[in-house]
């Protein structure tokens, strides 16, 4: 028999993922290989709970949509090949694409780099109503800006602006934008799909090995990987730095496809659960206007 779910049994499951405050926060205690206490044998269960989580995600986002009042804001973060392209595709899978606006982040472009760092992110924040998704996002800023500094000297900033405190300002210039949207009706979770090195290594070898894969590889993708320590101390200071109540990172194991999946599915779910999502309830002048069409429509008489 399936497994039956509860927003309590949800909220548990996903409890040991999440960094409210990170404050006391080191990625090392975090395993990119733990499967929440599920066998490989028991996958299957695992991938049938996730097609209850998707389903639980559909109606939920219809709520939202027809609500109109909430926006919800998803941030994914990973080392290439922790599988965030495939999180969002299945755990999305059952949503009505027109609620749904999801933005991918590369490079800055000419226009982006004649902004402030926030600006080309802002602009594709969703509306009221959506989940907006971003598939990498402003934390690139103190990511990969910080690994590699030579991207921060073409930022065309004011170089009386750049001091050595620059990445704790923008921690805190991230941390007043979270706010500042949660309070205007944005519910935002952040995701870090933590992979392991070792895994990383298996999963670009297999691009390298077989021809279909071939296209999801770039020479770029194995030199930043020599970077790979760079990058995790990166990630353990923004998640101290920037993980709160209102806009919590959780850090997903991301060694094991099927379970990560589910932990994504988990979170969102949990998130829109505790909004008490309603469809709008009519008031009584517009429940005569239904009357009334009703009316003409079982009268069946053209004007
Ligand atoms: P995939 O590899 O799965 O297709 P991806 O998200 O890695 O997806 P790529 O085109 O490989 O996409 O990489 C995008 C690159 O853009 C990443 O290396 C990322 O660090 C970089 N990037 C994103 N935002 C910024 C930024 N603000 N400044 C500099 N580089 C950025
Ligand atoms: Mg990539």
């Amino acid at each position: 028999m399936a497994d039956k779910i509860t927003a309590k049994k949800i909220a548990k499951f996903i409890k040991p993922y999440g960094v409210t405050k990170g404050k006391k926060f080191h990625l090392k205690d975090f395993d990119p290989g733990d499967t929440g206490g599920y066998s490989s044998e028991e996958k299957p269960r695992a991938k049938a709970l996730l097609q209850q989580g998707i389903a639980m995600l559909s109606d939920l986002q219809e709520r939202l949509y027809a609500q109109d009042q909430w926006g919800v804001l998803l941030i994914f973060q990973a080392m290439d090949a922790a599988g965030k392209d495939g999180a969002i595709k299945h755990v999305m899978s059952g949503v009505n694409p027109q609620g749904c606006q999801i933005y991918s982040f590369k490079g800055p472009s000419p226009e982006d780099l004649d902004h402030d760092f926030l600006w080309r992110t802002t602009r594709c924040l969703p509306e009221r109503g959506r989940i907006g998704i971003f598939n990498r996002s402003y934390y690139e800023e103190v990511l990969v800006v910080r690994v590699h500094p030579e991207l921060l000297e073409k930022q065309k900033l004011p170089p009386e602006l750049v001091s050595k405190n620059i990445w704790e300002e923008r921690y805190e210039d991230i941390n007043n934008f979270e706010r500042y949207l949660s309070r205007n009706g944005y519910v935002i979770r952040k995701f870090f799909l933590h992979l392991s090195n070792k895994e990383q290594k298996k999963r670009f070898l297999s691009r390298l090995d077989e021809p279909e894969k071939n296209w999801k590889f770039s020479s770029a993708d194995a030199r930043e990987r020599q970077r790979w320590d760079d990058y995790m101390e990166a990630y353990d200071g923004m998640i101290r730095q920037t993980a709160t109540p209102h806009a919590p990172w959780h850090i997903v194991p991301a060694d094991n496809k099927w379970f990560s999946r589910l932990v994504v599915a988990a979170v969102i779910v949990d998130a829109l659960q505790e909004l008490d999502l309603q469809f709008p309830k009519l008031d009584a002048e517009k429940r005569k206007d239904l009357q009334a069409a009703r009316q003409m429509l079982e009268s069946g008489k053209p004007r």
